[in-house]
């Protein structure tokens, strides 16, 4: 599963995923594959980080390192899971099975990992130039990756793209995200 804008001012994961779709119309991937571009689509039309709620969703899910205390701007919630864009997010992985889960990020240049990640973080960051890490330098109580990698122990890939033009952003990493979906790259 792959999904952007989880963060709404970070548009270049929902560009390069359409571009994706694109591709998988013409060559189906390798195995099951659910693609959301934008999770976070109020703050994506207002160009806002946080959802519509003012809340940071990356920092909303049940993780046992969620905290209510935040810095200006990362609000956590006034519980986890409280948002709905948080909620559809964990109900469709927990309907579907995803086992492997790739959230597209911006500014940032890394391929990071939580859980299982390291082998797909590693062979992506061969493709993109990017390098894999599994540490993104902060703290990030209450993540996507805290919950579905640390915790749950499932393949986590933090994809971040640096601002680039569109295209410049999608052939950078056009093959990394192919080989994700065991797609020939
Ligand atoms: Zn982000």
């Amino acid at each position: 599963m792959l999904f952007g804008a989880i963060h709404g001012d970070e548009p270049l994961g929902v560009y390069c995923l359409g571009k994706l779709c694109e591709q998988l119309i013409e060559r189906p991937p390798g195995r099951d594959t659910w693609i959301i571009p934008a999770l976070n689509i109020d703050g994506l039309a207002g160009g806002s980080k946080n959802n519509a709620n003012d809340v940071d969703l990356n920092r909303n899910f049940q993780a046992s390192n969620w905290t209510p205390e935040h810095k200006p701007g990362y609000f956590p919630g006034r519980i986890p899971e409280s948002e709905p864009e948080t909620q559809a997010l964990v109900a469709l992985i927990e309907r579907v099975g995803a086992q492997r889960l790739i959230a597209l990020h911006s500014p940032y240049r890394t391929v990071n990992w939580d859980g299982s990640g390291q082998e797909l973080a590693e062979a992506m960051a061969e493709l993109n130039g990017y390098g894999a890490s599994d540490d993104i330098g902060y703290p990030t109580p209450g993540s996507f990756g805290s919950k579905y990698g640390k915790e749950l122990g499932l393949e986590v890939i933090t994809l971040e793209i640096p601002f680039l033009e569109e295209d410049e952003a999608w052939q950078q990493n056009r093959a990394a995200l192919r080989y994700a979906l065991d797609l020939p790259t």
